[in-house]
């Protein structure tokens, strides 16, 4: 990725960006090169999988949540993807249009994924752990987490995915299975399941927004997360 495109990409989660003054211009932050991985179209038998458990998560009644929601929203992005984002719930745009993180939060998630070369449209999964919207955006409650979750793990199982990003504190508590706090759960490697999958906890994008003040923190974070994809071995 060239500088002038790697900026772009930090201006636009908020990352200020330092350049020197002297005529080779540097920055200050790592390279952020474009990570575009080749990826396979999905089989026939995959497809069949994951719809089926598609329809069963847009057809769920397990909890409450199914009378207030508009729509189930399941997943988006490449099935055969090596990274997998975790986010929490759905939001009122979401709710609205089937599909995860497409409001404001969502624009300032693809804007911090592309600063480290994924798209949804490409090279990455990106799921919920709850699958229906808790009315007016609150926390999800535990039987609810109860009720959804065992569908974000026939997700995982799916997609099988090298490394899992949990974006903000109820995705990294709940695949973690601890009420650590967020900032405890930062900066270190956590490995998901019998896979040991490696994962890596940021925050939330909505967090973000409201506090711009960690966007910085949330681009180590990444930065860090692209270091431990990239010195996973080779599939
Ligand atoms: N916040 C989330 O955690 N997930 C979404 O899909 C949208 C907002």
């Amino acid at each position: 990725m060239d500088s002038l495109r790697r900026n772009q990409y930090l201006q636009a989660i908020g990352v200020d960006v330092w350049v020197s003054r002297r005529p080779a211009a540097t920055v200050r932050t790592a390279s952020v090169d474009a990570v575009i991985l080749p990826v396979a179209p999905p089989t026939g038998p995959t497809v069949t999988t994951w719809e089926s458990l598609r329809a069963e998560v847009l057809a769920c009644t397990k909890c409450t949540l199914h009378t207030s929601r508009t729509q189930g929203v399941f997943g988006v992005g490449n099935r055969e993807a090596q990274w997998l984002v975790v986010g929490e719930a759905p939001g009122a745009e979401e709710d609205r249009r089937g599909e995860p993180f497409v409001g404001r939060a969502g624009h300032l998630l693809d804007a911090m994924l592309r600063a480290i070369g994924l798209n949804r449209a490409n090279n990455v999964y990106i799921a919920n752990v709850l699958k229906s919207r808790p009315p007016g955006n609150r926390d999800p409650k535990p039987e609810e987490v109860a009720a959804c979750l065992p569908y974000l793990m026939r997700q995982i199982e799916l997609l099988r995915p090298r490394v899992m990003l949990a974006v903000g504190r109820i995705a990294a508590q709940n695949l973690l299975a601890t009420d650590a706090p967020l900032g405890r759960l930062r900066g270190k490697v956590h490995h998901f399941g019998e896979l040991n999958t490696p994962l890596i906890v940021t925050y939330h994008p909505a967090y973000l927004l409201r506090t711009p003040g960690d966007k910085r923190k949330a681009w180590e974070d990444l930065k860090f997360a692209r270091s431990v994809f990239r010195g996973l071995t080779p599939t």
